[in-house]
């Protein structure tokens, strides 16, 4: 029932995009997986980078040259990758390392380096792979030099988008990745809500703009949404080449994009008619250096104009006081005889500008 739901979600996509050929109901792509007629991404050469990036304060450190503490096999036990140098190398056999804590939403810091002397072809050349969630895979190949089906190129997303350019460093050299994932998001009945993303800079350079997994990458199968925990391991391809990774760490994101709860508490309104409106109406100038502010009524509504300002709402929450419609900010006005003004103040981002009618 789940994946007849994402279907039907994904149902007038897949109608604009196969029009006019057998309709594929699996996949949202231009192109079937893995299509060797893919155009290829452009080769651009990456400019010289200051490797290793160094964490910033809030980094959660995954390997910092030292130890492999922070990972482990599939099966929960020590991972067996070689830790030499500074740099960890995937180790023909030992299998896939996980991270022993679990992340949702991140950015992600990876780098990596194929093997030199290069051996192999095509996906056998240094392949390795960053898979967020253990389940969504940012491909690692030495894609230097060495053709391969476009989505499966270094930094693609597995078998559904290449990058946007192919800015592979030679074998041997450090490269980096930094990863900005947000993770699918499930309702409690395990209907997608919204696709995981991420966004990708392969040495500096962005690859992956945003785009939305279709489903967990997979060579061959496509495997669409099927809920997951919020939170699940990191983890590393072994794909028999021994690719190095060193100074993998990351920041954990919030869930929205700001910091803190949302505050659009809305403060009480009250009507004035347009003759009580009218009373606002002039030219206010204000300190300190004679900027005319000014006020006007069009039909119901009561607007500003500070300095150059654009059209401006102004709503009323008493007869003295006023908000605008769309910023934090208030008019308060200073009312003389029979409630005609003499002034107001404007507050607006921790500043207060008093402006004195003129006309
Ligand atoms: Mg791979």
């Amino acid at each position: 029932m789940r994946k007849h739901k994402f279907l039907l979600l994904l149902l007038p996509a897949c109608i604009f995009l196969t029009s006019g050929r057998q309709a594929n109901a699996q996949t949202p792509s231009r192109w079937k997986a893995h299509d060797m007629n893919r155009p290829r991404p452009p080769v651009v050469k990456p400019a010289a980078q200051a490797l290793p990036v160094p964490p910033p304060a809030d980094a959660i450190i995954l390997f910092d040259g030292k130890d492999l503490s922070q990972w482990r096999r599939q099966d929960g036990g020590p991972a067996k990758w070689a830790v030499v140098n500074g740099y960890t190398e995937s180790t023909k056999g030992s299998g896939y390392i996980y991270t022993r804590r679990t992340f949702g939403d991140m950015q992600l810091h990876v780098e990596w380096a194929a093997p030199l002397p290069a051996e192999g072809k095509g996906q056998g050349r240094g392949n390795s792979g960053v898979y967020l969630m253990g389940l969504y895979e940012i491909q690692v190949l030495d894609s230097y030099d060495n053709d391969t089906y476009p989505d499966g190129q270094a930094a693609a997303v597995y078998g559904q988008y290449p990058p946007l350019v192919n800015v592979c460093r030679p074998p041997g050299e450090w490269q980096s990745y930094d990863i900005f994932f947000r993770r699918p998001r499930f309702n409690p009945d395990g209907l997608l809500l919204e696709p995981g993303r991420v966004t990708v800079l392969h040495n500096g350079v962005l690859v992956q703009d945003n785009v939305k997994f279709w489903g967990f990458t997979n060579w061959l199968q496509h495997i669409p949404y099927e809920a997951h925990p919020d939170r699940l391991p990191i983890s590393l391809q072994d794909h028999g080449n021994p690719v190095r990774y060193r100074n993998i760490w990351l920041r954990e994101l919030p869930e929205q994009s700001e910091p803190g709860p949302a505050n659009l508490k809305e403060e009480p309104m009250i009507v004035l008619q347009p003759q009580e409106l009218d009373r606002y109406v002039g030219k206010y100038r204000a300190a300190p250096n004679g900027d005319i502010f000014a006020i006007y009524r069009e039909g119901q509504k009561l607007l500003a104009n500070f300095s150059n300002s654009a059209k401006i709402e102004l709503v009323p929450h008493s007869t003295r006081r006023f908000s605008l419609r769309w910023t934090a900010a208030t008019v308060t006005f200073d009312l003389g005889a029979n409630d005609i003004p003499k002034s107001f103040t404007l507050d607006i981002g921790g500043d207060q500008r008093v402006a004195t009618k003129v006309e």
